[in-house]
């Protein structure tokens, strides 16, 4: 049976991550998320996740050695497809990534690149309207505001905005996100293997022109 592989990616706040899962339930493939993969190895105190953690709690992006190794360790799972998301997400992971697949790929195997899009204007709007609670329950002002402003619903703290989603910091996460993300955009067109998707739908929209665009290309 030949494996598909989806590789997801957009910019913050575009609801890749909410995509990559929505496929993932429907089609049982498995998602590698870097961002999973370290909190199973931290959970489960081996080496590398004592190593990612070090990192991350130091606010430092996790070295690509440590990533392509559980990259890799995931990718012997036993499944018709793999959903990428989050990685690989500049030049240098996708040129690993690529010879990586070089060597264990087979032939009818499928890889296409899945871009979720959404404007500047759109994801800056978004995420300079998205509040949190120190208990970790997120809020947003339009799409799901607290009862009471500023208040958390759950346990009453002050709603404060994380730094994150600060517009200077918001521009410049942009900056950083289109100067990666153009190599992907461009060697994927190339290919013609760049599925591009209109992110400023409704979510459920979204997972079904998903759907659609796999299917016209008899992925599922
Ligand atoms: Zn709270």
């Amino acid at each position: 049976m030949p494996k598909t592989i989806i590789i997801f990616f957009g910019p913050p706040g575009s609801g890749k991550g909410t995509q990559a899962q929505m496929l993932a339930q429907k089609t049982e493939w498995k998602k590698i998320s870097t961002g999973d993969l370290f909190r199973a190895e931290i959970a489960a105190g081996t080496e590398a996740g004592k190593l990612a953690d070090k990192y991350i709690k130091a606010g430092k992006l996790v070295p690509d050695k440590i990533v392509f190794g559980l990259v890799e360790k995931s990718l012997k799972q036993k499944t018709a497809g793999f959903i990428f998301d989050g990685f690989p997400r500049n030049k240098k992971q996708l040129n690993e990534l690529l010879a990586f697949f070089k060597k264990i790929l087979k032939k009818n195997d499928q890889v296409y690149a899945l871009e979720v899009a959404v404007s500047d204007e759109e994801i800056k709007q978004r995420l300079s309207q998205r509040r949190m609670c120190a208990c970790g329950k997120v809020y947003h002002l339009v799409y799901n505001p607290p009862i009471n402003k500023d208040i958390c619903d759950i346990c009453g703290g002050r709603l404060f905005i994380r730094n994150d989603d600060k517009p200077k910091v918001i521009t410049h996460r942009l900056k950083i996100y289109h100067s990666q993300s153009k190599f992907m955009t461009d060697y994927w067109q190339k290919q013609g293997r760049l599925i591009k998707i209109d992110g400023e739908q409704p979510i459920k929209k979204i997972h079904e022109e998903i759907m659609e665009k796999l299917s016209e290309l008899k992925l599922i």
